[in-house]
């Protein structure tokens, strides 16, 4: 095998994998390296991909790849201790052609997606760790690997190494993550019959549902918990910021116990059987974290350079996204013969003029604002699903009663003006 290549990827999650195959595509001789022993046997997602970006890679990919599910419906479960207020949206759209999102399990889809990479004409090498970038005169010209002659060599090196990005970092284009810009999540997922996963859910075959979970699920700790449906599986998990864990002095796999043993949750998953347990940490700092992207042949993508919206749980198709770009961005380089930061800048300008760099704009203060007024969570959830209760209890009280009650339960008029407050800064942060 020869020690140069027009690229080298390092990474074979979504975004590497993304960015290999329109490489490939494009006629560029490419090395994706990966540490798993195959793509996906390190990777963990809850299990959401979505179908327009990746057909923007491969069209029709649905026709072969190993999905789980079509969602066709998306539940929003509010959750106090004993009790949830609940909405969803369930459309039959969503279950037919072209689609709208899939659960998958990353371990069976990476590794599809990755060997349509390779037919494309992608050089994949599994089982090996990238050390360090190899820098020549401010310039990235290859990377070092942990095999014995291990040094490769590219015109640009493509980092798409996932949410710490030690390879980012070393190259000064990040400092190290703070404990609230990224979140811990645990996920277990759970064998359970199709056909009983089918009833508890209500579906029908080749019908999915996500059921994503607020307030308690997290112990009122910014973050979420949640519950997806696979064909003979279901995913189940749950994810705060670093911080809030620290803070409340809670370890991860309690906060997965207890999300599992909720009143609301238990039934579903009632009679399963443990098959996977994992944990991985989610980059949720948003905007504001995100480091240099481009330098001198070297580019950034995916989680490697915090391009998560933690708001609409979005990780994947913006680390598609970004591969994509990346990639169509080195074959210009290519053409031109410069892969100078100037030149490789073309990618960072597009990534944030189309929708990835608009979402992460939009939601750049939302973490923070969040993460410093825990009440949305501890308190205001909770007071909803107890207005909810008073108002569908059938207790010969009258609806004018029970509407005072509720009323005056939301408490002073300053406290009600403060939750008014709460809510137009809340709106503020995410409209
Ligand atoms: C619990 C959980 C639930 C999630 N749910 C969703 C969801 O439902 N939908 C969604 O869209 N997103 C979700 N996400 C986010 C999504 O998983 C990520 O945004 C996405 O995987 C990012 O892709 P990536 O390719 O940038 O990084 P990764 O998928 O992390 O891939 C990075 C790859 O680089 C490899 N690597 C790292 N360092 C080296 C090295 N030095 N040398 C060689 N290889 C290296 C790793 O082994 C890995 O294969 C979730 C994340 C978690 C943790």
């Amino acid at each position: 095998m020869s020690d140069q290549f027009d690229a080298i990827v390092v990474g074979a999650g979504p975004a590497g994998i993304s960015c290999a195959f329109e490489l490939a595509k494009g006629g560029a001789n490419v090395l994706l390296l990966e540490r798993g022993e195959y793509p996906g046997s390190k990777n963990v997602m809850g299990g959401v991909l979505y179908r327009k970006m990746m057909e923007d890679i491969i069209p029709e990919f649905y026709k072969e790849a190993p999905l789980e599910r079509p969602i066709v419906e998306q539940r929003f479960m509010m959750m106090d201790k004993e009790s949830a207020v609940t909405f969803s949206y369930k459309g039959m759209e969503w279950g037919k052609e072209p689609y709208n999102n899939f659960t998958v399990l990353r371990a069976k889809f990476d590794q599809w997606f990755a060997d349509q990479a390779v037919k494309q004409g992608a050089v994949l090498i599994n089982e090996t760790v990238v050390l360090e970038c190899i820098v020549e005169n401010g310039k990235v010209v290859g990377v070092r690997t942990d095999r014995p002659n291990g040094d490769v060599y590219a015109d640009v090196v493509v980092l798409a190494d996932g949410v710490n990005s030690l390879l980012a970092q070393s190259l000064g284009f990040h400092k190290e993550y703070q404990p609230d810009e990224v979140a811990l999540a645990t996920m277990e997922i759970l064998k359970l019959d199709k056909k009983v996963i089918e009833d508890r859910f209500n579906l029908e075959d080749n019908q999915g549902c996500t059921i994503e979970l607020f307030g308690d699920a997290t112990k009122g700790i910014l973050g979420t918990g949640f519950l997806y449906t696979n064909k003979d599986t279901l995913s189940i998990g749950v994810g705060t910021l670093l911080s809030g864990l620290i803070k409340h002095k809670i370890k991860p796999y309690e906060l997965l116990e207890y999300v599992k043993n909720h009143p609301m949750i238990r039934p579903y998953i009632q009679g399963s059987e443990s098959q996977e347990y994992l944990a991985h940490l989610i980059p949720e700092g948003g905007y504001h974290s995100m480091g240099r992207i481009v330098g001198n042949g070297v580019i950034v993508i995916g989680d490697a350079s915090q391009l998560v919206n933690a708001i609409h749980r979005e990780g994947s198709n913006l680390a598609m996204t970004s591969g994509r770009l990346a990639a169509e961005t080195v074959l210009l380089a290519k053409q031109a013969g410069d892969f100078s930061e100037k030149m490789l800048d073309h990618y960072r300008q597009r990534l944030l003029d189309g929708f990835v760099g608009q979402d992460m704009k939009k939601y750049k203060d939302s973490t923070h604002h969040f993460d410093q007024n825990p009440h949305y969570f501890d308190e205001y959830i909770p007071m909803l699903n107890k207005a909810a209760s008073q108002m569908f209890t059938v207790d010969g009280q009258s609806k004018w009663e029970k509407q005072k009650k509720i009323w005056k339960d939301l408490g002073s008029p300053k406290e009600k003006m403060k939750m008014a407050r709460d809510m137009f800064r809340a709106w503020k942060v995410v409209k």
